[in-house]
């Protein structure tokens, strides 16, 4: 199972520092998918997609973040982030039945389409044998009012901050008050111009009551930033290559 992991936060305002990998909990050791305490319908989609031995940020964050810990994490450009928050994603839904019935469950944000375009893409694969909807809402080449129509029935949100906060401005009855889990990915460039005013908007209609992920390239977030988020006891991980 997976247990509470104690707590072995950096004080609060100390800026991401190394994780020590062996500290953390019964799975901070391990280097397979298949160790990890994953559905059956995860560890299938990881299989068939040939995904075997984690990175070394899936392994830093994977731990916590199926723990239901807030995690802020940060490694380099290819280091495989994207699986190191849809994998929760989809652990946290599941565990909790998500169901058809049950609308809007996890919102993931991205700075651009393209970058949004890739994680529904991920998402797709890694979570082929899962039954939640997911959007990828964009906008550009899709109709809103098309959209508008089926928001709220998606579990899974994959979004641009524009195209967001249209739907939260825009669609009536908008409902995304049962949110399990929010990630932003490219977090340091989401929280920066252009995108901050919209961002705190977006935040200020969330739920406080939720699981948050934060993945960036950079460990250049400020701790103001993340008060914005308001973080539970977050998990600090930077992952550094090896010289
Ligand atoms: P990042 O978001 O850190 O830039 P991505 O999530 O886009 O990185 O992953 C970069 C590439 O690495 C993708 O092609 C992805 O399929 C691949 N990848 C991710 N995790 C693994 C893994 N555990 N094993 C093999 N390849 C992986
Ligand atoms: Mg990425």
């Amino acid at each position: 199972g997976c247990n509470p992991l104690s707590n072995p936060s950096l004080p609060g305002d100390m800026p991401i520092g190394r994780i020590n990998a062996n500290s953390f909990s019964q799975y901070s050791g391990c280097k397979l998918f298949s160790q990890m305490p994953l559905s059956q319908k995860t560890k299938d989609g990881l299989h068939e997609a040939n995904y075997k031995v984690m990175t070394d940020i899936q392994r830093a964050s994977l731990p916590h973040a199926l723990c239901g810990r807030d995690v802020l994490g940060a490694a380099k450009t290819g280091s495989g982030k994207t699986l190191a928050f849809i994998i929760p994603v989809l652990e946290k839904l599941y565990r909790a039945r998500w169901g058809p019935e049950d609308g809007v469950g996890c919102i993931i944000i991205s700075p651009t389409r393209e970058l949004a375009d890739q994680i529904f893409n991920e998402l797709k694969i890694v979570g082929k044998h899962h039954t939640f909807s997911a959007g990828l809402l964009i906008g550009g080449r899709k109709d809103v009012d098309t959209e508008k129509q089926y928001v709220n029935e998606l579990n899974i949100l994959i979004c641009t901050v524009g195209r967001l906060l249209q739907h939260m401005d825009e669609t009536v009855n908008f409902e995304c008050s049962q949110l399990q889990i929010l990630v932003l990915d490219e977090t340091d460039q989401i929280l920066n111009k252009p995108f901050k005013g919209s961002l705190n908007n977006i935040i200020s209609q969330l739920p406080n009551e939720r699981q948050t992920l934060l993945f960036s390239a950079t460990q250049t977030m400020s701790v103001q930033d993340l008060a914005r988020l308001s973080l539970k006891d977050p998990e600090y991980l930077g992952v550094h290559e090896e010289a």
